[in-house]
């Protein structure tokens, strides 16, 4: 009997034996075509560059405190990201995953308006259908209704403004610009009940990952927002945890956007599962306000920075810099899109197929022309996932939330490095998981 505490505590699960490029192999020696664990193995399983410079670092120097020490990866991951990052940002905090990365966030904002004499700013506004992590300050800035249940007394009170999810709440007859303006000035609404001078930070997903299913905001959302933020002094902070890093076609997701945040969170494809790693990058104008203020970032961990995490990140960091996997991923982006319409796109169930690069959704609907959500008792992102494990393929079918609704979709985030005839297997194997479920 197994000791280990599985999520679905009643589930038996394959157990990974090895891996093979975009395949995962169990340990009676089945494939399967990784399209979905969460979009963290971008490179594959088995790149040669990320395992050798794991296996130099153990060797080197696995562990040092960075209350004492850095270390020589960590400095040059942080010189490579900086060098390639939008805007000013400047500055590299490691974490060891997403949550992490999300909550640094919170608190280096707060901080930053403590240094910079503005301790009324405390409020964070985030968007509602939003997953920023699953730890308490992570969890009260998302929007995800059903991860937060049971939580909710628990949680830090953040306010919400609606998502731009243009397929499920544009009204027809309104072009795809203004209704990007108007759910956008809804932060300008929500900043100015709370009182400007109280609001320190606006958080929000550049593609929407877990709770919606490859969402991205429609054009000018994204530069509407930036508006606001600078007129009120509200600092954006984006998360790019599942849709960064190369993910998207670009390397940053916001790169897309033409704006830059003042805070970024990634993580992910950031070590592409060789190690748990995790990143927030900030200007110069945060950090030198703690650095010229109180000098110490009231925050920490004892694996930030780890060496052996940021020696695989760094290799994970150059080989997408050098290859230009970024690019790569925008073509085979467009294929993957193409080959999921001309098999989905007329099943009765299959309302909208959309994404960005390797980075893609199917909202699953009752109706096509009503848009309405399948009852959640069905359960079908489940049933979905199981066929799919069964023929082979790893997919992320997942519940979302849609008018407090549980809706259905699933997201495909295949490694950057697949081939033409692995997306005919990857659309093939969804299209009959799908069509033995619904
Ligand atoms: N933010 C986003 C956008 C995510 O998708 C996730 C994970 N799905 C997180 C934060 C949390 O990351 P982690 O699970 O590594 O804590």
């Amino acid at each position: 009997m197994s000791h280990v505490f599985p999520r679905h505590t009643n589930s038996e699960l394959p157990i990974a034996a090895g891996g093979d490029g975009c395949y995962l192999i169990d340990a009676l020696g089945r494939r399967y075509l990784d399209c979905g664990d969460a979009a963290v193995s971008c490179l594959g399983h088995s790149n040669p560059a990320v395992i050798k410079a794991v296996q130099g670092q153990v060797e080197q120097i696995a562990f040092a405190h960075t209350g004492f020490m850095t270390s020589e990866p960590a400095e040059a991951l942080a010189d490579l990201l900086v060098e390639h990052a939008p805007g000013e940002l400047d500055r590299v905090y490691f974490v060891s995953g997403g949550s992490e990365a999300t909550e640094a966030a919170i608190k280096l904002a707060r901080q930053y308006f403590l240094e910079i004499g503005q301790p009324d700013r405390r409020h964070v506004i985030a968007r509602r259908q939003s997953y920023h992590g699953n730890t308490l300050g992570a969890l009260s800035a998302g929007g995800n209704a059903w991860r937060r249940a049971q939580f909710a007394p628990m949680l830090i009170e953040m306010t919400h403004i609606a998502p731009c999810y243009e397929y499920a709440e544009k009204p027809e007859g309104e072009s795809s610009f203004d209704y990007g303006q108007r759910v956008a000035n809804e932060l300008e609404a929500e900043i100015l009940r709370l009182g400007s001078e109280t609001v320190m930070a606006f958080m929000a997903e550049p593609v929407v990952g877990a709770t919606l299913g490859a969402v991205p905001a429609v054009e000018g959302y994204f530069k509407r927002i930036r508006e606001i933020c600078d007129q009120y002094g509200v600092l954006l902070i984006l998360d790019e945890v599942m849709c960064g890093m190369g993910r998207t076609g670009h390397l940053f997701a916001c790169d897309h956007d033409g704006i830059a945040p003042d805070i970024l969170c990634i993580a992910k494809g950031l070590g592409a599962g060789y190690q748990p790693i995790g990143a927030m990058m900030c200007t110069a104008k945060i950090f030198d306000a703690i650095r010229d203020g109180s000098g110490f970032f009231q925050h920490g961990h004892t694996y930030i920075g780890h060496p052996v995490a940021t020696a695989a990140a760094l290799a994970v960091v150059g080989e997408m810099t050098q290859r230009d996997l970024p690019g790569r991923v925008a073509i085979m982006g467009e294929k993957v899109q193409s080959a999921l319409v001309a098999a989905l796109g007329q099943h009765p169930n299959v309302g909208d197929i959309r994404g960005r690069g390797l980075f893609r959704g199917i909202e699953l609907v009752t109706d096509r022309d009503t848009k309405a959500p399948l009852d959640p008792a069905l359960g079908v992102a489940g049933k979905i996932k199981k066929a799919a494990l069964a023929e082979g393929l790893i997919c992320y079918p997942m519940s979302g939330t849609r008018d407090g609704r549980l809706g259905d979709h699933i997201l495909l985030a295949p490694p950057f490095i697949i081939e033409d005839a692995q997306i005919d297997e990857m659309v093939g194997k969804l299209s009959k998981a799908i069509e033995a479920v619904i």
